[in-house]
């Protein structure tokens, strides 16, 4: 089995060449072999979030929520709540800053901003980054390490926003899903997003998994922190 530390964990010394490269599957985890680590983004929100932890908790399905240092501050209980109910936690930036446009000194303040409120509501640091978009600049990508956070991105998404964000695409896309995967989803209202449509289907796909002998991690239970 692979050693989390080995792998993963370099300490960041100031060169951009030796950044941690970022964590876009599981699949090479031997002891993740059938396990799925669906991941919510742009949260916490108080209609989808609530929402969305109902359906997980019905079905024991553990997942990883990248949260809004704006929308944490704004809804600290969903926060606690998503933490008290075995979910892991990462950080999604402050305000949602496009990566491409961002300085130094911004990815600074949008990051560890952001870590301090998680920490501030949960006594957590958070161990997982996931840049808007998915861009993997250098400015956020070296705050994040060292911040001492993994850059996690996303193998299969469920393109929940937009017009390809409907119903019947989400289904099939949820229906695709396989060992080892990463899954983007959102449960954050913010831009184009639908997590109303992703609500309809995301029941009938948790239920689904135990016929395909699949089952659901959190990033912290996979990568060994609880
Ligand atoms: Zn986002």
């Amino acid at each position: 089995m692979m050693n989390f530390n080995q792998a993963h964990r370099i300490a960041y010394s100031g060169n951009d060449a030796l950044l941690p490269k970022p964590i876009r599957s599981t699949a090479s985890l031997g002891q993740s072999a059938r396990a799925v680590c669906l991941t919510f983004d742009d949260g916490p929100d108080p209609v989808y979030t609530p929402a969305i932890l109902d359906v997980l908790a019905a079905y024991n399905a553990k997942a990883t929520f990248f949260v809004l240092g704006e929308a944490a501050e704004t809804y600290p209980q969903l926060v606690e709540r998503i933490v008290a109910e075995g979910h892991s936690i990462g950080n999604h930036t402050y305000s949602h800053p496009h990566p491409w446009f961002t300085s130094e000194e911004i990815a600074k303040e949008e990051v560890e901003k952001t870590s301090h409120i998680i920490h501030q509501i949960t006594g957590i640091r958070p161990r997982w980054f996931r840049p808007p978009y998915g861009r993997l600049r250098i400015p956020m990508r070296r705050q994040a390490a060292l911040n001492n956070m993994e850059t996690v991105l996303w193998n299969h998404s469920i393109i929940d926003w937009g017009m390809l964000g409907n119903a019947s695409g989400i289904r099939s896309r949820l229906s695709r899903i396989k060992a080892g995967d990463i899954v983007l989803m959102h449960d954050g209202q913010r831009e184009h997003n639908r997590p109303d449509n992703l609500l309809r289907y995301l029941p009938g796909f948790l239920a689904s998994l135990p016929g395909k002998e699949l089952n659901t991690r959190s990033l912290d239970d996979l990568y060994g922190f609880l």
